[in-house]
């Protein structure tokens, strides 16, 4: 993935997404990716999970992905394209910054913020692709107690 490609379609967008999923898992974190596209399909940034590898609880998918794209003037017309449905934080900052539209890798091993998203007028795209959707339920299964520590399940 290269930041400044065009990534036309939607599959190649989460193909970017999945790579930055995998490349965390490698890392031994847990593997949530993302990346945010402009209009075009120009790669703005990237970005993984980090909670493992920083200790950093702030650093999900997207927010990841939102910091490694550095200063946008509008967000209006970008996408935030992520392996996992957004949580409530990640939800928010779509809503922060007005990124008008969302492509979600897997909704069926999380359901975050993403109709409330939807309803406020983000076009929101689920694609629910069964690579991402078993590589997310082996890691839950897996790593339960981890996985709850992300999504502040006590
Ligand atoms: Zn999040």
């Amino acid at each position: 993935m290269t930041r400044g490609e065009i990534y036309a379609t939607d599959a190649e967008k989460l193909a970017v997404a999945a790579a930055e999923a995998r490349a965390g898992a490698d890392e031994g974190g847990i593997p949530i990716g993302a990346a945010l596209f402009a209009s075009d399909g120009t790669l703005l940034g990237s970005g993984h999970n980090r909670r493992v590898q920083d200790g950093d609880a702030a650093m999900h998918a997207e927010t990841n992905a939102f910091h490694n794209a550095g200063r946008q003037r509008s967000y209006r017309d970008t996408v935030m394209v992520t392996t996992l449905s957004p949580c409530w934080y990640c939800s928010g900052l779509v809503r922060q910054f007005g990124i008008g539209r969302v492509v979600v890798g897997d909704d069926r091993s999380f359901l975050g913020g993403q109709d409330w998203l939807a309803e406020n007028g983000v076009e929101v795209t689920v694609v629910n692709d069964p690579v991402l959707i078993a590589m997310m339920g082996e890691f839950i299964h897996e790593h339960p107690a981890l996985w709850n520590e992300d999504i502040g399940e006590d």
